[in-house]
Formats: C-alpha cells, structure tokens, sequence
C-alpha cells in the first residue's frame, strides 16, 4: 500500500495478504500453530519471527496481521494490536504500561466495565486513579500533576454524549510527559482523526461498528510500533486476550464497508434528531450534531459530525420510557451500539443498573434516558417507528 492512498480505499485493500490460491477473498487461516520445515527455522523464529512468520494463534496469526494492518492504515497508526473483546483492549493498554506507583486521570463519565477496571482493577495494584468531569479542561488540569503516567477517556461518553476536547486534554498532559489514551468507540474510525489530534494510544471495541452487525466481540488498541510491540504485544501474547482468527475475519470484512455503513448511520441519526428535537414529550433530545449540544463548536471542530447515536429524556420517566420501548416496530430492545440495526437501551434499569443513584445524577442518566443507536434502516420508516412509539409514551 502507497501511502497517500485515502481511508476509505485502504479500508477495502489495506493489511491484504494473499495466499498461493490468488483468493480475492481474504482467507481465514483458522489454526493455532504453525508447521517449520527444520528445527533450526523453529529455532530462529522463536528468537525473533519475521512480519510474516508465526508461531502459535495467540501470539499472532495471518488473518488476525490482515485485520490490524488494514484498521492501522485506516487510523494512519504506526501498528495495531487485536484483542478477544473491547475490555481486552481497554485493560490490556492500560495494565501492560502501569506499575504500581503509578498515578492516572480519568474521566468520569465511562462504559461501566471501564470504570471497574480504573476503580476496581488498577487500585488493587497500587495505581493511583483520579477521576475528573471529562468536559471540563480546568479539571484535567488541575488533576494532572508531574508524576501522571496516564490520562484516559472515551471521546464521546456513553450514554450521555458528553464530548472530550482530545487536542485539549492532550497539550496538558503531554506538558506533564503522560501518555494519552483514548477509547474511540463512539466517535468511530469514520469521523475521529485521534491520533492527529494528540492521542498517544487509540483503542476500539470491534464489536460495536467495526463488526456493525452483532455477530463477534473483538477489540483492537492503536499507537507507535514501539509501544504496540515492546509494552501491549508481551502482556497480551502472555495474558490471552489476543483475538481469534475467525474474528479477526469478521471484522476485516467489516472493515470494507464500515465508512458506508457509519455514514449512512449518521445520516439516520442526524434526521432523527432533528425530527423530535421540539417534541412534546421529551425533555431533552442529546445529539452531538444538533446546534443545541452544549459542546457543539467542539463536536464539529473535532468530528465533523454528531455520530451514530442520540439520547433522549422522555418527560414521563420510567413507565413512559418502558411504554415507548415495547412501542417499537422496526427498533429493537437490546443493548449493543453501531450495528446495521437500530438498538435501543434503557441505561438506568440495564447498562448502568447497578451504578448508585448519585452516579446516576451526576452522569445524568435519568429514569425517561433511552439511548438510541441508529441503523442503516429506511430513514422513513425509523422516524415514523419513533414518532408513533412516542405517541403511546
Ligand atoms: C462496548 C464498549 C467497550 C467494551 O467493548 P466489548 O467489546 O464489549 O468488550 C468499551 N468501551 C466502550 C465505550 C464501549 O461502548
């Protein structure tokens, strides 16, 4: 691959390898080991193996070198590494580079699993965690201090939407010599340049657009050659969290179609958004996109666009939000994003359940919350099903 070919264009042919059958096809190399023709070969490779030799599945393997070439190119990253789930990618970026000692800033607003393992998981081993409002700049500043190794923060928040000034948040940590990590998942390869903007480490949970069509978990962490191979590759070649080859397939195919498929999201979203932004029977539609985001100049300084999810507050609380759900024709109940189908969530009895009231409303996930990822559907028939679900809210 050349490289000023453009994303969309290595998206489609980016990381291929081809076997001796010519397959246009990208193949699955569904082993986890691998034959050498002399012991002296096993010998060499395992005191250093080439690009293109391997050794055993959870080390690396054919398809799984394809997917984290072409989603590397995509992100312009210098190298990737493939993980079993999105938690795989998000502990594993994390503990492969922190010692006890170590000090942490992290945004408050996290996907709950994120906040177990900054709250939960790193404390026990004598990192220091420090949790801030991710929107507030003056916050992170405050909170970073000389002897920070890390910042961390999901780039839009889920489920409320709530955008973090990446190029913001960077200059201040890269003034202190910490290392930025980002969790992109919302803001999606499609419309987050990360890395330009000042992120040292970008990671993605596959089973959300990447996939986009529910069928695999995956994950997937990005940045320098240096900190891919040398600090995630030994922790995870070592821990297990390594992606499988018939995964890595799923999402390499993916791959081919997700700037359409995120586009045409997008579009939905947008459409929808604007189409109940006044309704009567919300208190507050949440859309990156719309004028009316209290972080709008961000959002499109940033991304450009609002994304593929919206949030909105049904006046009547749980028993409206309940009544709209079972409502739904063509949405379905569920509780995965950035699939090629629309998927709604009620976050306060589902996702974030167990988090504490006072969590609650301080993230401000409210008891009418609906968090609503749109789908590629007939854009239609997806404002007719929320206009006529809204009725019986
Ligand atoms: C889903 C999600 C994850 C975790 O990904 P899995 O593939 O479910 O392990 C992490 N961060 C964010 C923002 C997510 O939405």
């Amino acid at each position: 691959m050349t490289g000023d070919l453009k994303p969309r264009t290595r998206a489609v042919h980016g990381g291929t390898r081809r076997s001796q059958y010519g397959e246009v096809s990208e193949a699955i190399f569904l082993t986890q080991g691998f034959v050498y023709e002399t012991a002296e070969q096993a010998e060499a490779r395992f005191i250093e193996a080439g690009p293109d030799e391997f050794i055993y599945a959870r080390y690396g393997n054919p398809t799984v070198a394809m997917f984290e070439e072409r989603i590397a190119a995509i992100e312009g990253a210098e190298d990737a590494f493939a993980t079993a789930s999105g938690m795989a990618a998000v502990s594993g970026a994390l503990i492969s580079m922190l010692k006890a000692g170590d000090h942490v800033v992290s945004a408050r607003a996290l996907f709950g699993s994120c906040l177990y393992v900054l709250e939960e998981v790193l404390t026990r081993y004598g990192v220091e965690v420090t949790f801030v409002d991710g929107s507030d700049l003056d916050a992170w500043a405050a909170a970073i201090r000389d002897d920070t190794t890390a910042v961390f923060f999901e780039s839009v928040s889920n489920p409320t939407l709530q955008v973090v000034d990446i190029a913001g948040v960077a200059a201040l940590a890269h003034a202190k010599g910490a290392k930025v990590l980002v969790d992109n998942v919302f803001a999606t390869p499609v419309w987050s340049d990360a890395l330009a903007q000042g992120a040292d480490v970008v990671i993605y949970s596959a089973t959300k657009h990447i996939d986009g069509q529910g069928r695999a978990l995956g994950g997937v962490i990005l940045g320098t050659q240096e900190f891919i191979r040398k600090t995630v590759e030994p922790y995870m070649k070592h821990t297990g969290g390594s992606m499988s080859p018939f995964t890595a397939w799923v999402m390499l195919k993916g791959l081919e179609t997700l700037d359409l498929r995120v586009r045409a999201q997008t579009a939905n979203a947008t459409a929808i958004a604007q189409a109940i932004e006044t309704h009567d029977k919300l208190a507050r539609v949440i859309y990156p996109g719309l004028d009316s985001h209290t972080q709008s100049a961000l959002v499109q300084r940033q991304m450009g666009q609002g994304g593929t999810v919206l949030a909105i507050d049904l006046r009547g609380g749980k028993e409206a939000a309940f009544r709209f759900l079972n409502a739904l024709e063509v949405g379905v109940i569920s509780n995965n994003l950035g699939d090629a189908k629309t998927i709604l969530t009620h976050p306060a009895t589902t996702t974030h359940q167990r988090l504490p009231q006072d969590q609650k409303d301080a993230l401000g996930i409210t008891d009418g919350l609906v968090r609503i990822s749109v789908g590629i559907e007939d854009q239609a028939d997806l404002i007719d099903d929320i206009l006529n679900a809204l009725k019986t809210a």
